[in-house]
């Protein structure tokens, strides 16, 4: 079984064990190579005659002629030169023609490398030139077939094979430097060219100064370079021709928009103003509210009525200061700001640039972008924002910034100060079936390639997709659903269209009922051969309840209030959460305990001290309103425990106005009575029992009146905000107004919470 040839060796080093299975690496250098003339004996390992090859002498002296080897070794260096120049990667070659590899050794290397048998250096030059013949006919090959390239036939033609050259590579080399130096040199002129102010200019020209003395090969040549084309091709002078007519905005503004009439009449505003005076340094426009309620959108439709480019930075999540002032030059792989390479990617001076979620800017030890959009976004500065990558100012006053947020809540109070906030409250279920047939509907019939022919979704249809799949104060959700029944409908007009094209299949159906929707369809769908029997569907599709259900599944949320408020002890609050209105169950229970409470469902701390303010309110006042414990006592903590909890307990709440929810109750759980099934409330409270006004009242209608509640109890002093609801909705509701506690529980519950009168006996002096 052994080789007839191998290669002596020298073992250097030996490392390994035999635990827990024999494992050895052995590292040898290898001498030379060597043919097995006889074998001595083979046990307990082989010992063998053997003859070196491949010895100096053997060439010279063996051969009938030296002229054949030189001549082959000569035509072999010819070969091996051009392979070189088409792909310098083949590296033994390389080393050849660079010297470092003696003529004798390369058709080895090559041979191990082709893997074929041939001991004599003559057999071995024959057997690989016809190789590197075929390589070379091969390369060219491909090259004719690439774009042709005039340098790399000049590098052929400029090896001259029958020298032995030691640096061949030098004359490629120099013509790389002499393009790039004509690099430098386009760059120069279009530096000066260009429009760039004139401090930028001067900060050019000495960079491209340092450019030409710089090797190449530095990192900082390709780090200045860059620079340097980054600094020709910003927009220093660059910019559109506003094309600004107030009544066609406002054509724009409504045909894109539908409701929203508060942000549109700000944006004309603000728009107008900007008509009659050019530099506007006016306030930053911040639309602030819930998602989905088109704050991108509008800021979209003000760069179209502008005629201007539109680009938007999203900032949520963003904490690194370099992100919007980006990194100083001395760090490898710096680049520019956000703001920058938004205006590099505009090509123009005067976007919209819509700095979308400036309330999720987070911060960091990378330093508080916060601070650094203070700088972008103050009219008074921002004629010289410095970039840390730049180096030098760019004026940034041409740029319309508008930013948008879901509160105001965490927009950090400086950055607050520089805009102006426009609330854009979520939309009333009206407005969004009007909201879904003028656009969402529309819009998603071409995303998918429909027609008004194919698909009917009708009014009731969209209600109840909002009533029953969606809650959400915005539309985008309402959106995606449409988009799902879209692609159903897709599939089934695809579907009926392959079937059209199969007469004989439709003609099997004939006689049956044509008339089909959705659901039906998919129940065929179901059983694979008969699905193929099924008419195609009529035209347009329908989609009504039934076909609802099947395309979304079965209805995600059901009007449950009457259900949970048929215990004493429950009572429905309203919220306002950055997603808009929502309504809150707030349940209590007490039982045998030492008068402590327990509040669950992840509150903060303003409500933790809602409820102890509650607690200590109606404690005060339990004689009055007959309020007892379980055994009848008046104080309502002897003995006794209370739990309050506010469902959704995975979500953090605070905010004061829980208060009245937490005191009505906690009156329905000391009276035993029940708060009535149609009733929110929201207002924070005073230790005295007075109700003071809350934000959000707007938010926190809608919530109540998607929730299908009746009556709402606001705080008197919030009775203003109710003029920014729609009148629809407002027919729709009862408000009591409320400024003490009393009246807060005299609406709750059915026939009042009746007041034990104060009897004060008047004692005549007389
Ligand atoms: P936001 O930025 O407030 O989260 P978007 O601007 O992304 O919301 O709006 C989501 C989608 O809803 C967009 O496709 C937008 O066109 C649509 N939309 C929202 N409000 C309206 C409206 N009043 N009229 C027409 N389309 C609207």
């Amino acid at each position: 079984s052994l080789c007839r040839i191998g290669t002596a060796a020298l073992a250097v080093q030996v490392v390994g064990s035999n635990w827990p299975k024999p494992h050895y690496t052995l590292l040898v250098t290898g001498l030379c190579r060597f043919q097995i003339l006889q074998l001595l004996k083979e046990k307990p390992y082989p010992v063998a005659e053997v003859e070196q090859l491949d010895r100096l002498e053997q060439f010279t002296n063996q051969h009938k002629s030296e002229e054949e080897l030189g001549e082959l070794s000569e035509q072999f260096y010819k070969y091996a030169v051009q392979v070189n120049c088409f792909n310098p990667m083949y590296q033994c070659i390389y080393m050849y023609v660079w010297g470092f590899l003696s003529v004798s050794y390369l058709p080895f290397s090559l041979c191990s490398l082709i893997f074929f048998n041939a001991v004599r250096l003559e057999e071995r030059f024959k057997m690989t030139i016809p190789l590197l013949v075929r390589q070379i006919e091969g390369l060219k090959l491909l090259q004719k077939t690439r774009k042709p390239k005039q340098d790399d036939d000049k590098r052929v033609v400029a090896i001259r094979p029958n020298r032995r050259i030691n640096h061949i590579p030098s004359i490629t080399e120099d013509e790389e430097e002499e393009e790039d130096h004509d690099d430098v040199v386009m760059l120069e002129k279009k530096i000066r060219t260009s429009s760039m102010s004139e401090q930028a200019l001067k900060v050019c020209l000495k960079e491209i100064k340092r450019l030409k003395k710089m090797p190449q090969s530095m990192p900082e040549y390709a780090l200045t370079r860059n620079y340097l084309e980054l600094m020709v091709e910003l927009p220093w002078n660059k910019s559109t021709k506003d094309r600004l007519e107030i009544r066609a905005a406002r054509i724009l503004l409504d045909n894109d928009h539908y409701a929203m009439e508060k942000l549109k009449k700000r944006v004309l505003e603000y728009l107008a103003v900007r008509q009659l005076k050019n530099n506007l340094k006016g306030p930053i426009l911040c639309f602030v509210g819930p998602p989905g309620v088109g704050k991108t959108s509008v800021g979209r439709s003000i760069a179209k009525t502008l005629g201007r480019e539109f680009h938007r930075i999203a900032l949520g999540g963003v904490c690194d200061q370099s992100d919007i002032r980006g990194h100083r030059r001395t760090y490898v792989g710096s680049m520019p700001g956000r703001i920058i390479n938004g205006l590099k990617t505009v090509g123009v001076n005067n976007p919209v640039f819509l700095l979308d979620e400036v309330d999720k800017l987070g911060k960091s030890l990378q330093g508080d972008p916060a601070a650094a959009l203070l700088e972008v976004l103050d009219p008074e500065q921002n004629h010289s924002f410095t970039d840390h990558h730049l180096n030098v100012a760019f004026d940034l006053s041409q740029v319309l910034f508008i930013a948008t947020a879901n509160t105001t809540a965490t927009i950090p109070p400086a950055l607050l100060d520089r805009m102006e906030i426009i609330q854009v409250p979520g939309y009333t279920q009206e407005e969004k079936i009007e909201i879904a047939h003028r656009h969402l509907i529309p819009k998603q019939l071409e995303q998918h390639g429909l027609t008004p022919q194919q698909i009917q979704i009708p009014q009731v249809t969209t209600l109840d997709i909002i009533t029953r799949y969606t809650r959400e104060a915005g539309v985008r959700s309402l959106d995606r659903k449409l988009g799902a029944i879209c692609r159903a409908v897709a599939v089934k007009v695809a579907e009926g269209q392959h079937k059209e094209t199969k007469p004989d299949r439709a003609e099997a159906g004939e006689g049956e009922d044509c008339k089909e929707h959705v659901t039906e369809d998919a129940k065929t769908e179901s059983i694979s051969d008969t699905a193929d029997l099924a008419l195609p569907p009529e035209m347009p599709i329908l989609i009504d309840f039934h076909a609802l259900k099947d395309i979304l599944g079965p209805p995600m949320y059901e009007t449950e209030v009457s259900e949970r408020l048929s215990q004493p002890g429950v009572a429905i609050g309203l919220a306002w959460t950055p997603l808009g209105g929502e309504i809150m169950f707030v349940e209590a229970s007490r039982m045998d305990g030492e008068g402590q409470l327990t509040l669950t469902g992840q509150l903060g701390d303003v409500m933790k001290e809602s409820a102890h303010l509650a607690i200590s309110w109606l404690r005060s006042n339990a004689k009055r309103y007959q309020l007892t414990n379980a055994s009848g006592s008046f104080d309502l903590l002897d003995n006794t425990d209370i739990h309050l909890h506010f469902p959704a307990g995975a979500v953090t709440k605070d905010g004061p106005s829980a208060g009245v929810t937490i005191v009505t109750c906690l009156a329905s759980l000391f009276s035993g009575r029940l708060v009535c099934s149609d009733v929110a409330m929201t207002g924070e409270i005073t230790l005295r029992g007075l109700v003071l006004p809350v934000g959000g009242i707007k938010d926190k209608v809608l919530a109540a009146h998607r929730a299908g509640l009746k009556r709402i109890i606001i705080p008197r002093r919030n009775e203003k905000d109710l003029e920014e609801i729609a009148l629809n909705v407002r027919q729709d509701l009862t408000f009591v107004m409320a400024s003490c506690l009393d009246e807060v529980l005299n609406a709750a519950f059915d026939g009042g919470f009746a007041v034990k009168p104060r009897v004060e006996r008047l004692n005549s002096k007389l």
